[in-house]
């Protein structure tokens, strides 16, 4: 058995799932309910309200799945689709690829647009195919908002205005699961049909909770969409919804408090000073990189994440091993590189409940588990260019001005 226990905290870097803050901990901490009281309604009527401000939409549909990411997955797909529909699906890294296969073995006829792992979504592609998909057989385009596996972010801003300028009526299906609560995302000024995301990313909380918002026209859809589902079936929970009972299955009562706790202190701090902090520490982190003279998986800055840097290692080092030390020496858990590229970047998740001086602990991690590994890193590179940055940028916590 390898060591577990180690003393301290351990520095949780991976991108999801990520660290739980004490307030969320303690709001869990409680026995279960009968949730056909009629608190747990009352509970879930509001929750239901409140997560609508995390999509920014008055419009959407919130469902909370007792599910993962990939269940969110599939439930956007099931109720919206039919076998056979012509949907796009950009290929550009691990959890991209996974959507796909999933999108393929819900036997959807999936036009794949691959870039290198590295790249962002070929938006130039979609407009020539939008463009002359005159008869509208495309029915969904579906796009993972950030890729966890490269850091690389989308533009979906330009994906609506692809589809208006061609008057396409494709639907608009994202995956928001390392986005949502951490980068800017609108989902109406948008017009995303369905946005989803995992309550173990920026949300930070245990992972059980699939948070999935529909459009009234990916509610339209639903009405004559032919994928068979059954546990993912929207119009359950809308059966439900009516009675004002909520639940058409046993929720988890603790998730659903710990939910609240997590919606209260986002609240709490503002979601555009969230957004503002995974700025700062997503560019912090890339300054560190840089300094270290290490590259970034990432090609192009207008895709920089701000949730998750993937760094490529040098072809000499494998990039595993430097996980695997990072954790058994110092108690740091950073991502592995995935699939594709993996042995060749290392991956560090700045995303949820976290601040900068947490980063810069992570930062001086890395530093010397590079040494150990044989890197010729200068000490302190790293955390001086990121604490630089920071100690510029880092406004007084909100809710203590
Ligand atoms: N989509 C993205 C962008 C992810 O990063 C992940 C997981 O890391 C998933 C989907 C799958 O989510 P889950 O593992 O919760 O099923």
């Amino acid at each position: 058995m390898d060591y577990v226990n180690g003393p301290g905290r351990n520095h949780l870097f991976v991108p999801g799932p990520v660290n739980i803050p004490e307030q969320v901990l303690r709001a869990m901490n409680r026995n279960n309910e009968d949730y056909r009281s009629p608190a747990i309604p009352a509970m879930t009527k509001t929750l239901l309200e409140d997560v609508k401000k995390i999509f920014k939409t008055t419009s959407g549909t919130p469902f909370l799945i007792p599910t993962t990411g990939t269940g969110a997955w599939e439930s956007a797909l099931t109720n919206t689709l039919s076998p056979g529909d012509k949907i796009i699906s950009f290929l550009i890294g691990q959890f991209s690829l996974l959507w796909i296969d999933q999108q393929k073995r819900l036997n959807f006829d999936v036009d794949v647009v691959e870039s290198d792992w590295g790249q962002g979504a070929n938006l130039e592609v979609l407009a020539s195919k939008i463009a002359a998909d005159k008869s509208h057989t495309i029915k969904a385009i579906c796009i993972v908002h950030n890729e966890t596996a490269t850091g690389v972010t989308n533009n979906l801003a330009t994906v609506r205005k692809i589809l208006d300028h061609y008057q396409h009526p494709a639907l608009f299906l994202v995956d928001g699961v390392s986005s949502i609560c951490a980068l800017d995302f609108r989902m109406d000024e948008w017009g995303v049909d369905v946005a989803l995301t995992g309550s173990q990313k920026a949300l930070s909380l245990p992972t059980g909770l699939g948070i999935v918002c529909a459009s009234p026209k990916a509610l339209e859809a639903s009405k004559t969409a032919k994928s068979v589902r059954v546990f993912f079936d929207w119009s359950d929970y809308l059966k439900f919804y009516k009675l004002g009972t909520y639940w058409p299955y046993t929720p988890s009562i603790q998730l659903l408090y710990g939910l609240r706790a997590a919606l209260d202190l986002l609240f709490e701090e503002g979601l555009e000073n969230v957004i503002a902090r995974h700025a700062r520490l997503g560019k912090a982190t890339r300054l560190a990189v840089e300094a270290w003279g290490l590259k970034n998986c990432t090609q192009k800055e207008e895709w920089f994440s701000d949730t998750v840097t993937a760094v490529v290692v040098p072809p000499y080092i494998d990039s595993t091993e430097i996980v695997k030390r990072a954790w058994k020496r110092y108690n740091l858990s950073l991502g592995l590189g995935l699939n594709k590229v993996a042995g060749k970047v290392f991956r560090i998740g700045h995303l949820g409940n976290l601040n900068e001086l947490q980063l810069l602990g992570c930062l001086a991690g890395v530093e010397m588990v590079l040494k150990d590994i044989g890197y010729p890193v200068k000490f302190g590179s790293g955390v001086a260019a990121a604490s630089a940055f920071l100690q510029n940028s880092t406004p007084l916590i909100p809710s203590r001005i």
